[in-house]
């Protein structure tokens, strides 16, 4: 089945604090975008790689495509405001034959093979699987005054990751409704629950970090040491 992996990678990385977005920081010398973009280059079940950026760093992502020999990364988009912007404009420029899009973020480099198979395997059977780790901590429901309301029950939550996969038209019917009704996500797979499906849960790694702030990167930086896959 034709494959897409739509990669966001407009952020402005505000959070991170330093000059440059999160995604160009540099791991073991190699920009994170790249170490990314990698995962999917080598795998066999991906067919193209579409890449939503800020006009400013476009040609720079032309660049480093073009350097790391990333050829399925053909294409290059303008992202938008916000993340779903983002997917959304990368959507709009998927192959005619893709039949599986997967959408990954551009700052988890330390994603498997063996996940992004899985995430693949599970969405063409549930129509949406979405790769996600046990929460470990006890989650509590805070309000405005500073306290706790409630406790929610741990054993049914888990912290959502990405790759999150889903069959073309699923999530082209997901975005058009998003627009529609002018719902902001955090991801990808809360507008597929809008739409009455139930994603399939694919049990990731805790290693496969979303790199945000700056002790994620002094994490990153361990973690690239022993990653093999
Ligand atoms: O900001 P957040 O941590 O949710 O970012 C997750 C991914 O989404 C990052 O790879 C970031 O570059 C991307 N993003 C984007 N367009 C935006 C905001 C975030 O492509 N407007």
């Amino acid at each position: 089945m034709f494959t897409s992996v739509i990669i966001p990678a407009a952020g402005a990385g505000e959070r991170m604090g330093t000059a440059v977005s999160k995604q160009f920081l540099l791991l073991q010398g190699k920009p994170i975008i790249i170490h990314t973009l990698e995962r999917f280059q080598m795998c066999g079940a991906v067919n193209e790689i579409i890449i939503a950026v800020q006009p400013t760093t476009r040609q720079q992502v032309e660049f480093l495509v073009g350097e790391f020999n990333l050829s399925k990364a053909a294409k290059i988009v303008e992202g938008g405001k916000r993340r779903q912007d983002s997917v959304s404009n990368a959507l709009s420029r998927i192959d005619p034959r893709t039949e599986i899009v997967i959408v990954h973020d551009a700052v988890r480099p330390f994603i498997q093979q063996k996940v992004i198979l899985e995430s693949i395997e599970k969405a063409k059977v549930h129509s949406a699987a979405v790769v996600a780790v046990r929460v470990k901590d006890t989650v509590k429901v805070g309000n405005d005054e500073g306290r706790f309301e409630r406790t929610l029950d741990r054993s049914v939550l888990w912290s959502a990751q990405t790759p999150q996969t889903f069959t073309r038209q699923l999530l082209l019917d997901a975005y058009e409704k998003a627009g529609r009704e002018h719902v902001e996500a955090t991801d990808d797979a809360s507008l597929i629950e809008r739409l009455g499906i139930r994603p399939a849960i694919v049990e990731g790694s805790f290693d496969n970090i979303k790199i945000t702030t700056p002790d994620d990167l002094d994490f990153a930086n361990v973690l690239v040491k022993r990653f093999k896959d």
